[in-house]
């Protein structure tokens, strides 16, 4: 809580909540039970530094909700890391599940600690300490608790969870899915790198293949042309950027921390991404001009404005000046409660980071899946597809007398790999999702916008669950 925003993280959670819960049917007893944590668990444990001093390590994971299991949210490690943050933060993992139909409650864990001040080994020690933590209060495994990378911590991090934990569970057939976001040897899956700047793009795509939310924004249908600014060239914005382009739209800018460039006739990524790696800015990238103040290009004219950066960069000072017709939250809480109601004077379509950037957990769910089968994508049935495909080829040859030409013979023989059924499967995930979180605002012209619809969405979902189970009659 500060000055500026007299309500805790948690807090601003549950108000969001309670907006969106008057557009739904459901008792106040069920809301109350779905807005609750319900497991909190505050630990501290020692760790001895490399200097020999030994230190008190103050850590969380919550269970935000049982309704469905495992429960599944990431880990951060950040000196920022409190209770309400990880209250907060795991209440969000139930929404998002609940919107793009993964079927996880939601969870989140937090270790109080600046990674960037601790030894790889001490990381390593504080790493595992938490997982046999979690082991001893039943907080982790495979039907349990899912982790996943947030925040300052990555596959590494990951790979020690899942040797932890492997060592305490001895032939525990299903260990490999105690945790997600692992590297591809220890059980991770393909595409789950680029999964959230992807997910972005399938959502924005699907939004703009929609004739009637075209028309209301004033533009044409489909993704091809579209003008697109991106803040943030991390893993998340890189990922969007590249999509964009290579499904026809232009990305006329691109801001970084030390400023920002524009090309009416668009940027490759890829070649901004080299420029910066060689001269250590974006800035003066060759053909494109230069605008000084990064956030500029938050308020430049385009049809699709995609903050990837970092939480409230539009806000109630700026976002009267955005002139982008759809933004797409990549970030996490890039547009603040006061930017929304602007956005809805000015009839800006806003589509809400909750379901937006849901990639990143839609494709843990697959690496999940994987390690409950133990088998990689596509490995029964690649072969045979590309088999039955050659004869179908050949016998439609024989027919009519003409032969394909092999680059065409080798695209449609070809059998899905791995990162490709992912890729699919997310793009399934990403599409049902836009449709359901429309289907809603469509039919209650009170719901004053796609973030509003895209909670209720979540809402019913998770409160059919909870009465489908006959907790609520
Ligand atoms: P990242 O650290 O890889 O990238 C963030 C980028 O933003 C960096 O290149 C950084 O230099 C840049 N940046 C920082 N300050 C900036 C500023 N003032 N103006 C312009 N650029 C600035 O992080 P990421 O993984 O790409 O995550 C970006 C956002 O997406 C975060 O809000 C994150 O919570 C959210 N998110 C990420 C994932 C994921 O799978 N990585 C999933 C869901 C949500």
């Amino acid at each position: 809580m500060s000055a500026q925003q007299p309500y805790s993280f948690f807090h601003s959670v549950e108000r969001s909540f309670d907006k969106a819960a008057k557009f739904t049917k459901w008792d106040l007893g069920i809301l109350e039970q779905i807005k609750a944590c319900n497991s909190v668990y505050q630990m501290r444990f020692p760790v001895k530094r490399d200097d020999g001093n030994i230190e008190v390590i103050e850590a969380y994971r919550v269970q935000h909700s049982h309704h469905k299991a495992p429960c599944k949210g990431g880990i951060r490690f950040s000196d920022e890391v409190n209770q309400d943050e990880v209250m907060a933060l795991a209440s969000l993992m139930t929404y998002k599940c609940a919107i793009v139909n993964v079927p996880f409650g939601g969870g989140k864990g937090g270790i109080k600690i600046n990674p960037k001040k601790y030894s790889e080994y001490e990381l390593e020690k504080i790493t595992r300490r938490y997982t046999s933590e979690l082991v001893k209060k039943n907080f982790i495994g495979p039907g349990i608790d899912v982790p996943a990378p947030d925040y300052g911590t990555g596959a590494r991090e990951m790979a020690w969870i899942v040797d932890t934990y492997a060592s305490l569970k001895p032939g525990e057939i299903d260990a490999a899915g105690c945790v997600t976001g692992k590297p591809i040897t220890q059980g991770g899956v393909r595409g789950r790198t680029e999964a959230t700047g992807l997910g972005v793009f399938y959502g924005i795509r699907e939004v703009c293949n929609m004739p009637e939310v075209m028309k209301k924004q004033g533009l044409s249908v489909g993704i091809e042309g579209k003008t697109v600014v991106v803040q943030g060239m991390g893993n998340v914005g890189f990922y969007c950027a590249k999509f964009f382009r290579e499904h026809g739209a232009k990305v006329i800018s691109i801001a970084e921390y030390e400023g920002a460039i524009f090309n009416a006739n668009g940027l490759n990524e890829e070649e901004v991404f080299a420029h910066r790696k060689a001269t250590g800015s974006i800035l003066n990238f060759p053909g494109s001009e230069n605008l000084k103040i990064n956030t500029d290009a938050l308020e430049l004219e385009c049809d699709i404005l995609i903050p990837a950066a970092l939480e409230n960069v539009i806000n109630g000072q700026n976002a009267p000046r955005v002139k982008a017709k759809i933004i797409g939250e990549a970030a996490n809480g890039p547009c603040t409660p006061e930017a929304d109601e602007i956005f809805a004077q000015k009839g800006i379509l806003c589509v809400p980071d909750m379901y937006l950037n849901a990639g990143g957990v839609t494709v843990s769910y697959f690496e999940w899946l994987k390690n409950l089968s133990h088998v990689r994508y596509g490995r029964m049935e690649k072969r045979f597809n590309e088999n039955m495909n050659m004869q179908i080829i050949k016998q439609m040859e024989d027919l009519t007398g003409k032969s394909v030409g092999d680059a065409q013979k080798k695209q449609i023989v070809h059998g899905a790999d791995e990162q490709e059924l992912v890729h699919s499967g997310l793009e399934e995930t990403m599409i049902t999702a836009t449709r359901e979180i429309m289907d809603v605002w469509m039919s209650n012209p009170e719901i004053p916008d796609m973030r509003t619809a895209a909670y209720v969405s979540a809402i019913n979902k998770v409160a059919t669950s909870y009465a489908e189970l006959g907790i609520f009659p």
